[in-house]
């Protein structure tokens, strides 16, 4: 396929050839139509595919074609920002679709200046943005068109509230784009408030990087915990994490651990607040935590890398969640290792109320209309826990 073969003006194929690209890549062939088309898209695709151009060629034709006013892309970093906000620049250089960057670290006063200087295509980092937007230097009701650039990292860095309030402030009549290395449940309950209708573009193979080591460790179900120990003081002085599925899980371990003497652990779970997740996180970085038990849910929003042992106690409920899991260890081609816990008996997990979904009363869904799965399953564990406390 050639750039000729999408449906492009022949002002965006020359800005595209002028900047010197040939060919597609797989996601620019998969996305750039369905853009210009005005489809909200989900995009799983890792750095290094081509996204930034699939992205960026599909908003500068609809933006020279009139079909978007302004597009918004906001990014994870102030690095990335100013690479997309490169590559931008010279793919719009020939529509002369213009682009502006605003990023934390650097002079707000010069950005707030700058920002007034006309653009079609802003590209911020969330928090720069937001503190933006309160001194009354950025309109976002104007963006008709937004990006989510590495969503799964602007999560991991905790950008999620920003995020969510920057999408609600947006026109509701716009076109969403959300582009991300895996797709999780985090991202997917994103997707299914703020991407209506969207269409789901998966790009490679998701891997477990190659530098990566995965071992198997097996344990009859009443010997797990034991197990666990060994592993433990067999890496006794590393950086450890150890996921469990669930909150009480996390809490029976810390408790067991605690008991037998282990030091250094801390634990991280949706019982505690964002602020105490953050301070046993600063504790595990700084070295004064080296074990941490946590459950994915929980460690979601929280950067954590560098990790050098992944213990994976219960498993992922699905590869995305596990691929999430592993990426703490490995980082920038280093070497990490990973234990998968496996007890060839241990007792199905109970089929709880809320993994049954069951239409009642009226409207399509249930009684409930329109309200959204997920919205319905925290109802229904809040009622679960309130049983459960009673
Ligand atoms: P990204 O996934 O956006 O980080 O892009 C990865 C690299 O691929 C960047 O250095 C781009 O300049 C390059 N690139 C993107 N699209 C093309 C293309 N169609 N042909 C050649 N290189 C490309």
């Amino acid at each position: 396929m050639k750039f000729s073969d999408l449906k492009l003006s022949g002002r965006t194929i020359k800005s595209i050839n002028a900047f010197g690209y040939v060919t597609p890549t797989e996601v620019q062939e998969k996305t750039i139509d369905q853009i210009v088309s005005g489809t909200n898209l989900m995009v799983r695709s890792q750095t290094g595919t081509g996204k930034t151009a699939a992205f960026g060629i599909g908003l500068i034709e609809r933006i020279s074609e009139g079909k978007t006013k302004k597009a918004l892309v906001l990014v994870p970093t102030r690095e990335l920002a100013v690479q997309v906000c490169t590559e931008l620049r010279g793919l719009g250089h020939v529509s002369q679709v213009k682009t502006y960057a605003v990023f934390g670290g650097a002079s707000i006063m010069l950005q707030m200046k700058d920002i007034r200087k006309q653009h079609e295509i802003l590209v911020a980092t969330p928090g720069r943005l937001v503190d933006l937007f309160k001194r009354g230097k950025v309109n976002l009701a104007e963006f008709d068109a937004i990006v989510l650039d590495e969503a799964d990292h602007m999560l991991d860095l905790g950008f999620k509230k920003e995020v969510l309030w920057i999408l609600n402030k947006l026109q509701s009549n716009r076109l969403t784009l959300l582009f991300s290395a895996t797709i999780d449940g985090s991202i997917r309950a994103i997707a299914d408030r703020y991407l209506p209708n969207s269409k789901l573009v998966e790009i490679g193979e998701m891997k477990v990087v190659s530098t990566i080591k995965e071992e198997k460790v097996e344990a009859p179900f009443t010997e797990k915990f034991a197990k666990l120990r060994d592993v433990l003081n067999e890496n006794s002085g590393k950086r450890i994490m150890v996921f469990v599925r669930t909150k009480r899980g996390v809490m029976a371990i810390k408790e067991k651990l605690d008991n037998k003497g282990h030091i250094g652990v801390g634990m991280i779970q949706g019982n505690m607040p964002q602020s105490g997740r953050l301070r046993v996180l600063e504790k595990f970085k700084e070295g004064k935590l080296s074990i941490l038990i946590a459950t994915n849910v929980a460690s979601r929003g929280l950067h954590i890398d560098n990790v050098d042992l992944i213990i994976n106690y219960d498993r992922a409920e699905d590869k995305e969640t596990h691929l999430h899991r592993v990426g703490r260890t490995g980082r920038m081609g280093l070497e990490g290792r990973v234990v998968n816990m496996h007890c060839p008996d241990e007792p199905p997990k109970k089929q709880r109320k809320t993994d049954i979904r069951r239409p009642r009363g009226r409207g399509p869904g249930g009684r409930t209309g329109g309200r959204s799965s997920s919205s319905n399953e925290k109802r229904a564990r809040r009622k679960n826990s309130r049983s459960r406390r009673r």
